[in-house]
């Protein structure tokens, strides 16, 4: 077998097998070798009963202790036991597993693997996985099992099977990568790597399986960003934009004074439009920090100079949200530059309408989502593309662009926080400008982290805010074994809470798995401010700005990267009212408490970052989520900091040497394809 090979002709993958990897995106047994797990089931040292944590899986080991019960319905069976070590007792329940009263009847010592939960009638381990005789876990002690992402119908065990085969039937490929690298950067060898990813003995193979296919995740991203720079270098600027004076009255008649280090950007990016050279620049700004107006200054200064400029928002509700603030801006200070809307949603008519008003060159700034670059849309003279919260506007959208076109501007703008020494190996194809300031009419966003007990109180000081005319976010526990659970964990939650909240309260809910309409009604009945509290998993959007809500709460915040917490907390303290942020932990460990205080202690964003890139150290990749931001499939811009330093290095050495690797990186989608 070779990797090009199709997926049915792996053993044991059938005609209904193949069309449910097909789902997941597996057409060959190369997608399959790289279906890298979503994590792992580590089999840990067994805790005592004392210290079981809710919510996570964990293994106890102690003696069955009174007798086995069997209750409930003939469709759900029950059956209950108790075990007891020097700490405690524990309860431990199955569903339909009856004849284990009779396994268990002889008594005795017991290990058992499962997930901890916390019901009304107090803590105990649900459906736990079995050693008995406890000397069973044993065997399993340390080892890792691999989770993948499935789909309906497909099992982890068949998804699991199907790489087996692959790994052990295939024409091994050879080694890319030239020797000296791997032996400079301690790099294993890419077949033991693929293998180790997949089936690691223990967490040392992993570690160094992993680290071989993060190097070389990141350094293909590299050469492809030093290829797109050189593309970009090349490109002379058709558009010489002038700054005009009527944009600085503009800046002086605003209700509020630029900070310093928006009218620094502003300078940067004014002066970049009137060089010779074409824009391509990354505005980098914690959350809040004002980049909005900064991006309007743009398009504002190119449509008065007679051009077009664009402005492209990841959704719907975005977009809409510019486009108010944009005529809103415009309509106050009598600025004559006509402004269109062009998202998905129109209707026929409706994108008729901008199409003509575009073509025509009437409208002068478009704001819109990927509608703008998509068929139908022809500009008249389109000079500079604004691009916010967005994918990395990569080669192909550049393409689009110029089709449509000549080389326009590109500006992109960013919240994600990382340290200047990343940013620059990451976005090596942009120049950089950074907004380091928050305005000063802001009250900081006052902090708590708390466990479970403080829940109650939370849910008060909810009621209160809201009865003051204040909206809340709750961001729901997360549920790692998938997404159907997540997506019943959220309306579960919700709908608790209707209850707890009472009538006259209203609550949505938001998940990942709802149709894009769906969420941009949700997100904008919010925005209007006729739903008082929105639970949501990590979907909510970035970049939303509804300046009323003042309280965000995060359950289980233990399980998420302190750089993606700070993000969420960004939803609120966006205007004048005291805002919120109540993390909620039921952790106990000291190093929990230590993550989360950092975030109690500062609001800043690019200080957070790096704090916990030093707290977290290499390494610790079981207990936390990767950080959400710049989607790699394996690598963790924080996490794997020291590994994108080196990739870096080694690609300086690749391209200098003209080395033969180089000439294979040829694929740009990865870069689009990373969100920013
Ligand atoms: P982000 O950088 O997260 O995109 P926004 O551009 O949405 O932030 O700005 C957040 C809020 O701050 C907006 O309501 C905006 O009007 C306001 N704002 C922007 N700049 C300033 C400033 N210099 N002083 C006061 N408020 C500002
Ligand atoms: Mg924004």
């Amino acid at each position: 077998m070779i990797e090009e090979s199709k997926i049915s002709e792996v053993k044991g993958v059938g005609e209904k097998t193949e069309k449910l990897f097909s789902k997941l995106g597996i057409y060959t047994a190369g997608d399959l070798l790289r279906y890298y797990p979503r994590g792992y089931d580590v089999y840990e040292e067994a805790v005592p009963v004392s210290e079981v944590e809710e919510g996570r899986i964990m293994t106890v080991t102690g003696a069955l202790f009174g007798r086995v019960q069997v209750s409930g319905t003939r469709r759900m069976q029950v059956t209950t036991a108790w075990v007891k070590d020097i700490t405690g007792t524990l309860k431990v329940v199955w569903f339909n597993m009856p004849f284990l009263r009779n396994t268990l009847a002889g008594g005795g010592i017991i290990t058992l693997r499962g997930r901890i939960v916390s019901k009304k009638t107090g803590i105990s381990m649900e459906h736990p996985e079995i050693f008995y005789p406890s000397e069973k876990y044993e065997d399993k002690l340390h080892t890792l099992q691999p989770k993948y992402g499935l789909t309906a119908g497909l099992t982890n065990n068949a998804v699991s099977k199907a790489v087996r085969q692959v790994i052990e039937n295939l024409n091994l490929s050879k080694e890319p990568l030239p020797s000296n690298l791997r032996l400079k950067y301690g790099l294993a060898e890419y077949n033991y790597a693929v293998k180790g990813i997949h089936f690691p003995e223990d967490k040392e193979v992993f570690y160094h399986a992993r680290n071989r296919l993060v190097f070389e995740e990141f350094l293909q991203f590299i050469l492809s960003l030093r290829k797109l720079k050189d593309g970009n270098e090349r490109l002379a600027n058709e558009y010489v934009i002038p700054k005009d004076a009527r944009v600085d009255e503009f800046i002086k008649a605003l209700p509020f004074t630029l900070t310093n280090a928006q009218q620094k950007v502003w300078q940067e990016i004014s002066k970049n439009m009137a060089s010779d050279t074409v824009m391509s620049r990354l505005v980098q700004g914690d959350v809040g920090s004002g980049k909005t107006i900064v991006a309007v200054l743009a398009l504002m200064n190119t449509a008065l100079c007679g051009y077009q400029a664009a402005m492209m928002a990841p959704t719907e509700v975005l977009a809409r949200q510019h486009y108010e603030s944009v005529t809103g801006l415009f309509e106050k200070y009598g600025i004559p530059v006509k402004t269109v809307l062009l998202t998905g949603s129109m209707t026929v008519k409706e994108k008729r309408r901008a199409y003509d008003r575009i073509e025509c060159g009437l409208a002068k700034i478009i704001i819109g989502t990927h509608a703008l670059i998509q068929g139908a849309v022809t500009y008249d003279n389109l000079a500079l593309v604004i691009t916010d919260e967005q994918h990395r506007f990569g080669v192909k959208q550049r393409e689009a662009f110029a089709q449509k076109g000549g080389a326009p501007h590109v500006l992109v703008m960013s919240a994600t926080p990382i340290p200047r020494t990343l940013a620059i190996i990451l976005y090596g194809d942009l120049d950089i400008s950074v907004i380091d300031e928050l305005p000063k009419n802001r009250l900081p966003i006052k902090n708590c982290v708390v466990d479970n007990g403080y829940r109650k109180t939370a849910y008060t000081f909810m009621k209160k805010q809201i009865a003051e005319g204040r909206q809340c976010y709750i961001i729901c526990p997360m549920v790692e074994e998938s997404e159907h659970l997540e997506v019943e964990n959220v309306t579960d939650y919700a709908k608790a809470l209707k209850e707890e909240m009472g009538g006259q309260i209203q609550v949505d809910f938001l998940h990942g798995k709802m149709r894009q309409a769906e969420k941009d009604d949700i997100m904008e009945r919010f925005g209007k401010g006729k739903t008082q509290i929105l639970v949501s998993t990590t979907v909510i959007e970035v970049g939303i700005d509804v300046p009323n809500a003042t309280v965000m709460m995060i359950e289980n915040s233990e399980r998420f990267g302190l750089a993606q917490l700070h993000q969420l907390r960004g939803r609120v303290g966006r205007g004048k009212y005291q805002s919120y942020c109540i993390f909620m932990s039921s952790s106990k460990s000291k190093e929990t408490r230590e993550r989360l205080e950092i975030l109690n202690k500062t609001n800043d964003g690019f200080k957070i970052a790096g704090e916990d890139l030093r707290l977290r150290g290499p390494g610790d990749l079981f207990g936390i989520r990767q950080s959400g931001l710049m989607d790699f499939q394996l690598g963790d811009i924080y996490q794997d900091a020291k590994i994108l330093k080196e990739a870096n290095e080694a690609a300086d050495w690749l391209l200098k040497n003209e080395n033969e690797y180089v000439r294979k990186i040829s694929s740009y989608e990865k870069i689009s394809s990373v969100i920013i």
